[in-house]
């Protein structure tokens, strides 16, 4: 079914655990993802779901599979772990694209490894459908991230804090290298391993890196910057990763890992979901400030291999830990000055954004909605037109009128007509996103066994940023007692 061709399976000895999936009792194909399959090259026979599923489930392996877990270490929330590796993730094996590119084939909940510590190697029902929807919609808004190609019901009960059904998800990446897994070599001062790991990177990730004359300077700052952008992006749709530890972060700039993850309803930029994140480290504002530490966790590990003379080495590294603020502020900037309808730079863009970003926080209105609503205003141009829908996102209205005059004075700037600018917004500005509590409601649906939410929700995600009247419920921020205030990890 897979036309295998692994590459990580055949580094040294030490970068993995070869491990088998352990078989499940009753594979059930819950999702398949036809059009990824496509994409993949991946010959899957649909008219045979049963037997789909215990490939899926890994109850079966396929022919030409290599199934290894992943040594890395990590970060979690500041403290380092020495190693934590794929504890219930079991990589299959690679294919190659129809573009090109290559892609790991990863069974998540597949059973125990050596890495599993005192984890059951399982994943919950829930949990599974959340990152289906998640990473499926993130990259339908276009934001980068690992993709889901199929979901596939165990059969079996799992224990977290009470019974629940169990589930494989299998997840695609365009690699899952994490800084963790450079920090696992770099922990144990195993030097020719880091070699071995950031060459291989290079070369699957940033071919074009290698005749530079410092090949490895030259890797971190393209990771930095592929971070930088993709925080950015996050930062536009309102997503709160909610674990960025290290072992979180992929070298490809992918997004990864969506367990405790969430996005803005009304715009507050301390905001926190994760029932584990006490300290709110990774509240939706703090995200650049934390990725920027997870790559300096990557520079240091990248060190040894930058320079033999160390202070020198250190100091070049610090310079590109500089270059990541930079490139996130620009980057930043360039997003949400789409979002508000302007085309070129001008001086003073950050503080017209940020009056805006004000506003909402004070007159709590709903960052999705209240950008979508924005952009009838620009088709309305200087008419007055959809003002009143705009301006009921907030409690509070004054700050929101202000700025409207301020807004509408700098887009007269730009010679744009109103329609083509409202087009371009729209295309900024989604109209669906995963709102948490409609992915609340498909997950609790499903654990009853009722899946029609869950499809009519990845339905919506599809195309997020066309007005869809079936969807329309979908673009509405929740009722005070639909609101999610917590989010759990999916372990
Ligand atoms: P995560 O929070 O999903 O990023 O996982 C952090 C670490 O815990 C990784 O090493 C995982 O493999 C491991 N882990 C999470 N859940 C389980 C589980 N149910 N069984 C074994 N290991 C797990
Ligand atoms: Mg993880």
């Amino acid at each position: 079914m897979f036309q295998f061709d692994n590459s990580y399976a055949q580094l040294p000895e030490r970068f993995f655990a070869p491990v088998y999936p352990e078989p499940v009792e009753g594979p059930t194909l819950l999702k398949f993802n036809a059009a990824l399959a496509q994409e993949l090259g991946i010959d899957a026979d649909l008219s045979d779901p049963q037997r789909l599923a215990a490939i899926l489930a890994g109850n079966v392996v396929p022919a030409g599979a290599m199934p290894i877990a992943m040594a890395y270490a990590g970060h979690q929330f500041g403290s380092f772990v020495p190693q934590l590796g794929d504890g219930r993730a079991i990589l299959l094996g690679e294919v190659i694209d129809r573009k090109g590119t290559r892609r790991d084939i990863q069974l998540k909940g597949a059973g125990p490894t050596p890495f599993s510590r005192r984890g059951d190697g399982r994943a919950a029902l829930g949990p599974v459908l959340r990152e289906y929807i998640v990473s499926e919609a993130m990259n339908a808004l276009g934001v980068r991230a690992t993709r889901a190609l199929a979901a596939v019901a165990t059969g079996e009960p799992v224990y977290r804090e009470t019974p629940q059904p169990g589930a494989v998800f299998v997840r695609v990446a365009s690699s899952h290298v994490r800084i963790g897994t450079f920090q696992y070599f770099a922990a144990r001062q195993d030097i020719d391993g880091l070699r071995t790991l950031a060459d291989y990177v290079i070369e699957r990730h940033y071919p074009q890196l290698g005749s530079e004359d410092n090949r490895y300077l030259a890797l971190l700052r393209a990771v930095a910057f592929a971070q930088a952008d993709l925080v950015a992006r996050w930062m536009g749709i309102g997503f709160i990763h909610g674990v960025m530890n290290t072992d979180n972060m992929t070298l490809s700039g992918e997004t990864i890992d969506f367990g405790p993850c969430a996005f803005l309803d009304e715009y507050d930029p301390m905001k926190v979901f994760s029932s584990i994140d006490q300290m709110g480290r990774y509240a939706y504002r703090n995200q650049p400030g934390i990725a920027q530490w997870n790559i300096a966790r990557l520079a240091e590990c990248l060190l040894p291999l930058i320079g033999a003379d160390e202070d020198k080495a250190a100091l070049t590294a610090n310079r590109v830990l500089t270059e990541f603020g930079q490139r996130f502020q620009s980057e930043w900037l360039n997003v949400f000055r789409h979002k508000i309808g302007l085309v070129q730079g001008h001086e003073g863009d950050g503080e017209l954004v940020q009056g805006l970003l004000g506003a909402m926080h004070e007159g709590e209105a709903d960052f999705t909605l209240a950008f979508r609503r924005l952009c009838a205003v620009a088709a309305g141009g200087g008419g007055g037109g959809g003002d009143d829908a705009f301006l009921s996102s907030f409690k509070d209205t004054a700050n929101a009128v202000e700025w409207l005059a301020v807004w509408r004075t700098r887009l007269s700037e730009e010679a744009v007509p109103d329609s083509e600018r409202a087009a371009a917004m729209r295309a900024a500005n989604p109209a669906v996103i995963p709102r948490n509590h409609k992915v609340e409601e498909a997950l609790a649906a499903a654990n009853y066994g009722d899946l029609s939410f869950f499809e009519r929700l990845l339905g919506a995600l599809e195309n997020p940023f066309e007005d869809r009247p079936e969807f329309e419920d979908y673009t509405i921020p929740p009722k005070p007692e639909e609101r999610v205030l917590q989010t759990f990890c999916g372990t």
